[in-house]
């Protein structure tokens, strides 16, 4: 069967797996690989939990005999150089869909071309890929999340994958220590989540077992009950398809990853979502104030609600959702400024920072994407009395932030 390339890109765990138990069904040696590839900047709360998760990924493989070996430099050379000095018969990835992973794909496309292996794409991120469930209408992809929930519950699931029981890797490939290649090691923000498939797995497991009355409390900013696991779904250290078939996860929270496999879909279609207006182009005219934009980013507009949430973003690389709502709302609904500068923030410092997620989400409340009512504006007390009403969120965030700085 000869040797196989598990490629790791944003699916950073062993279990349901498909891309590595693919590569371990078609080699009879394996090279488990993640190239830290240096066309892409990324910034430092991610690079810090990006080193977590090659870092648990490695120790995983280890206890299955195997080891991963981690290259930082460019994907396709990386793997010419592999092929030239181990017979490669095959590099298997999961698909992706960001420009970025169009171009990454194409670019180990020729590197295979060029060592004589063959390249075996395999399902994502997504629970539902882009395209298995498409409009009886016509055309290739869903705009509006509703119909597209229905067509995404009737659509038919993959079967989870079990782990290898035991990686073989030829001789003679090593790699670097995550540490000396990932980038900075130092998040910005202080209180960020440590990073890995063991962390994703025990998060879950603590928040299914205390048996989260998910619906009524999702949207209660102090509370604070969500599970937090975007990070740990955005590099793959868990399954999403495993959380939505785990008979704990509520149905609510079920509906929440089919908001994601929606936006993934929606980035499948339309690989300008992070620069041109997906749906209502003619929303898209916006002011030009710097100050009002440095305030918001710096949570100092003095709109306490908004000052909280954007103030949770530096301290932690993480906002509630109802956060993220309000403030994207009240940057390009209230200030009238861009949605990619909002984006472009969110981006540097959410360590769950998502190009389908994050672009999708943004367009959705700017008014240019999937939401089918363009206009909708939120009234922001009422906003801080319905998901803040006894004011601890917002005391949380700013007095916290006052006693740092003083
Ligand atoms: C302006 C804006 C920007 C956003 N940017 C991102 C981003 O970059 N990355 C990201 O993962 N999420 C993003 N979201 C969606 C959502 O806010 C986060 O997924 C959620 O807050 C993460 O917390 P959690 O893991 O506790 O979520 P939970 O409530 O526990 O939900 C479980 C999972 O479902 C998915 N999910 C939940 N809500 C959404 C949603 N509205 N859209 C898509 N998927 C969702 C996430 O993978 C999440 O981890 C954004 C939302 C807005 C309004």
């Amino acid at each position: 069967m000869g040797t196989a390339i598990a490629l790791f890109t944003r699916d950073l765990r062993v279990t349901d797996n498909p891309m590595l138990t693919e590569a371990h069904s078609l080699g009879d040696d394996v090279i488990p690989l993640f190239i830290v590839d240096e066309r892409l900047a990324v910034p430092p709360n991610r690079a810090r939990f990006l080193r977590d998760c090659l870092i648990d990924l490695r120790g995983s493989l280890r206890e299955l005999g195997g080891d991963l070996v981690v290259i930082r430099g460019d994907t396709e050379a990386t793997l010419r150089r592999i092929g030239e000095r181990a017979p490669v018969d095959t590099v298997v990835m999961a698909e992706d869909y960001s420009s970025y992973a169009r171009t990454r794909r194409r670019r180990v496309e020729r590197a295979c071309a060029a060592i004589g292996a063959s390249l075996r794409i395999t399902d994502g991120t997504a629970i539902v890929p882009p395209g298995a469930a498409t409009p009886t209408t016509g055309g290739d992809h869903y705009r509006v999340f509703t119909p597209y929930s229905r067509a995404w519950a009737a659509a038919r699931w993959r079967k989870l994958v079990d782990a290898p029981r035991a990686i073989s890797m030829p001789s003679g490939i090593t790699g670097d220590d995550p540490d000396n290649v990932v980038g900075p090691v130092r998040a910005e923000s202080p209180d960020i989540p440590e990073g890995g498939e063991t962390q994703g797995r025990h998060r879950w497991e603590a928040w299914a077992e205390r048996g989260v009355d998910y619906d009524s409390v999702h949207d209660d900013l102090a509370a604070d009950d969500t599970t937090r696991l975007s990070p740990y779904i955005h590099f793959g250290c868990v399954s999403a398809l495993e959380l939505a078939t785990d008979p704990r996860a509520p149905d609510a929270l079920i509906r929440q990853l089919c908001w994601r496999d929606f936006f993934c879909q929606v980035l499948a279609a339309n690989p300008r979502l992070t620069s041109a207006p997906y749906r209502f182009p003619e929303k898209d005219t916006w002011s030009h104030d710097p100050d009002a934009l440095a305030a918001w980013q710096s949570g100092s507009t003095g709109v306490d609600i908004v000052d909280a949430g954007m103030r949770q973003l530096r301290t932690e690389g993480w906002m509630h959702n109802r956060a993220r709502l309000i403030t994207a709302s009240y940057l390009t609904k209230v200030l009238d400024v861009d949605w990619r500068h909002g984006a472009a923030w969110f981006d540097r410092w959410l360590v769950d920072a998502d190009v389908a997620n994050n672009y999708g989400n943004w367009q959705w409340v700017a008014g240019t994407g999937n939401d089918p009512r363009p206009n909708r504006r939120f009234n922001l007390d009422r906003q801080a009395r319905r998901f803040d009403p006894d004011g601890r969120y917002v005391a949380r965030y700013l007095d916290r932030a006052d006693d740092r700085s003083g």
